[in-house]
């Protein structure tokens, strides 16, 4: 385990185990469905992976990028689509599928983008949402874990592009980012 690395938050039988609820609860809601899911790259792609694959309904996958930490852990204020979705949305039911939220920036600027595309629905399921005071106010429809106002990584998560492929989420130490 590399020094940067402190203690583990969640663990790898924990996160099966909620994958497993969410999917089931997602599953039964989208019974009959026309169910897009929209993974955010690239945070998501490991948590979509594992969500999609217990998903007991057909599913069509398609991912958006949008500018956020880039190797700071600092966000800039400003979300700018990097990669659109390839598919038309119109008339889909469309499930954002996003690592972690943290201000909500991200998410409310991505809720505006994907309705003024008319999908059918559209909502959200967040594997993360941090407790913070500053968070906008955002309905998380299905959400993993609320996690402590730390810099984490693992599942997806990197530290300047490290770490993501961790099948458990930590903390990184304090300290590391500025090293
Ligand atoms: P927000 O716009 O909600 O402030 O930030 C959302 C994005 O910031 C996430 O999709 C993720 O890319 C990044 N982010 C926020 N908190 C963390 C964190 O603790 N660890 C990592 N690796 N990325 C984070």
């Amino acid at each position: 385990m590399s020094e940067e690395l402190g203690q583990i938050v969640i663990g790898e039988e924990e996160i099966k185990k909620r994958i497993k609820e969410l999917s089931e609860q997602i599953s039964k809601d989208y019974k009959d469905k026309d169910l897009m899911l929209v993974g955010i790259l690239r945070g998501a792609i490991i948590f979509l992976a594992d969500l999609s694959r217990e998903i007991k309904a057909p599913v069509e996958i398609d991912f958006m990028a949008v500018s956020s930490y880039g190797s700071s852990t600092k966000t800039s204020g400003v979300v700018r689509i990097l990669k659109d979705l390839d598919e038309d949305i119109k008339g889909r039911d469309v499930l954002i599928v996003e690592d972690i939220v943290d201000t909500g920036l991200t998410l409310k600027y991505l809720i505006k983008n994907l309705k003024s595309r008319k999908p059918a629905s559209l909502k959200v399921c967040a594997l993360l949402r941090k407790k913070i005071e500053q968070q906008m106010s955002i309905d998380i429809d299905y959400c993993g874990f609320e996690v402590p106002n730390k810099f984490l990584v693992g599942y997806g998560l990197d530290w300047d592009e490290k770490y993501r492929n961790l099948p458990y989420i930590c903390a990184l130490k304090s300290g590391s980012r500025n090293s």
